[in-house]
């Protein structure tokens, strides 16, 4: 605090005689009220005045009391008090009698202004009190200046009802506080119950979340049986199938058989359309049983080291047969030179086969060509063609069984091709990819891992 010892005080008294105290307890009272303290704040700083006094009119025998207004550091105002003792303090300190005292003011401290030792305390003036200008300042030591001090017993009088008044707030204070305990239990009984709500919805929901997850897996396990007895009954019935279907096909050749009686023109041309008939219910049933074999997890993959050169010379032999458009080539781009990979050689073959078959089918001009690119790890095989294309919304649909592109029958086949070549890939350990638009062809890519499945 920045003390402004040439500034006049606005009170000056002395303590001498006991009755001082209680002058000094009244006049501080009224010097607080006058510059703008709260009640409570000049009950406060009376009461440590009154308290101060008493120690050092014991200790001392005596002090001059000097009251007045300072700008704090902090921009406010502060009502200090300046108790001088009249002898030194008993080494130079100060304790005071009752250690509340300190808590009644903002600061209580002993220092020496111009080699006079004080006792000083202070108490800050609240910010809405009338600023403190110079000419106030002189209005408050006149008003202070007309009142004359009271009597002990006067202020006696004043201590009690102030005494009281304490007590009625303290009872009032107590009241208030029962009420907020009264009202935190409700609140606390509020949340309690929002909890045990809030507990019982989360196990019940977790209970659904349970019961859910058992129906899911349930279904799941239906639904494995389900495609597992899908698997055995198309595996039996083409297998049935087979045999009378290939003894219709045998019996047709021999009825066309030049060794058998001649047939009319006509009938030729029907035993002819019973074998054709027959041969592609055959090829349906072959199929059927090659899908329901690699599903049922019945074809277990045989891995060897692959050379890559004979099985695309291969290739090329029995697919050369099918490349019978005029317009339309078939280009298998030999790898140079040594191509190696762990596979299985047949299944890897019937894969190359379906895709390239699948090219000369739809592909009417232009070409079919088979490459192969070691990448990493992998190799990758790709079978491209200058054909229709396939519009991209269709590039899962036709991984799915029977699935043919409407237009697409007339060129035969059964929609199985596709599904079967998948899964044998998956066997090997790779991947089966599309990459086509309608117009721009299609690339069908083989990724298999260079080491095996
Ligand atoms: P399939 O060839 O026996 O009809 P797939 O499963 O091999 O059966 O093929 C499914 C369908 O995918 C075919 O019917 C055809 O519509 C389409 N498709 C397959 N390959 C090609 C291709 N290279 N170009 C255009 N469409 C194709």
């Amino acid at each position: 605090m920045i003390g402004e010892p040439a500034a006049l005080p606005l009170l000056q008294m002395a303590l001498r005689v006991e009755q001082d105290i209680f002058v000094i307890r009244q006049r501080g009272r009224e010097v607080a009220a006058v510059v703008g303290l709260e009640h409570q704040d000049q009950v406060r700083i009376a009461t440590a005045l009154s308290e101060v006094a008493r120690d050092l009119l014991r200790t001392t025998g005596g002090a001059d009391v000097s009251f007045h207004v300072d700008a704090g550091a902090d921009g406010r105002f502060h009502l200090r008090a300046d108790l001088a003792p009249v002898s030194p303090l008993p080494d130079d300190r100060y304790e005071p009698q009752s250690g509340a005292v300190s808590r009644l003011v903002d600061t209580l401290s002993v220092l020496t202004v111009e080699g006079v030792t004080v006792v000083r305390m202070s108490r800050r003036v609240p910010a809405n009190a009338p600023t403190p200008t110079p000419e106030r300042l002189a209005e408050f030591r006149t008003e202070l200046g007309r009142t004359a001090p009271g009597s002990a017993l006067d202020e006696l009088t004043v201590q009690n009802g102030q005494l009281i008044s304490a007590l009625d707030e303290v009872r009032s204070q107590r009241d208030e506080l029962a009420v907020l305990n009264e009202e935190l239990a409700e609140t606390n009984r509020g949340v309690l119950a929002l909890y045990n709500q809030l507990t019982e919805e989360l196990e019940e929901t977790n209970r659904g979340v349970v019961a859910l997850y058992a129906e899911l897996d349930e279904k799941s396990a239906q639904l494995r049986a389900a495609s597992e007895s899908k698997s055995r009954f198309l595996a039996n019935v083409s297998h049935e199938l087979r045999a009378p279907v290939t003894a219709i096909i045998g019996l047709g050749r021999l009825l066309t058989d030049s060794a058998s009686d001649p047939l009319t023109d006509e009938q030729g041309r029907q035993v002819d359309l019973i074998r054709s008939s027959a041969a592609d219910l055959l090829n349906l049933v072959n199929e059927l049983l090659d899908l329901a074999k690699a599903e049922s997890g019945r074809i277990e993959p045989e891995l060897a080291e692959v050379d890559l050169r004979p099985v695309f010379g291969q290739l090329r032999g029995t697919l050369r047969a099918l490349a019978t458009r005029p317009g339309v080539e078939l280009v298998v781009e030999e790898p140079t030179g040594p191509a190696l990979l762990r596979t299985d050689e047949v299944l890897l073959g019937q894969v190359l086969r379906n895709l390239l078959h699948n090219g000369l089918k739809f592909t009417e001009r232009g070409e079919v060509r088979l490459r192969a690119n070691q990448n990493g790890d992998r190799w990758q095989f790709e079978v491209s063609d200058t054909g229709p294309g396939i519009a991209p919304e269709l590039h899962d649909r036709i991984f799915e069984e029977f699935y043919q592109i409407p237009g697409a029958t007339r060129v035969g086949g059964t929609g199985l091709g596709l599904p079967y070549a998948r899964r044998l890939v998956t066997l090997l350990g790779g991947t089966l990819e599309l990459a086509s638009a309608p117009g721009e062809g299609s690339t069908f890519t083989v990724s298999l891992p260079t080491g095996g499945a």
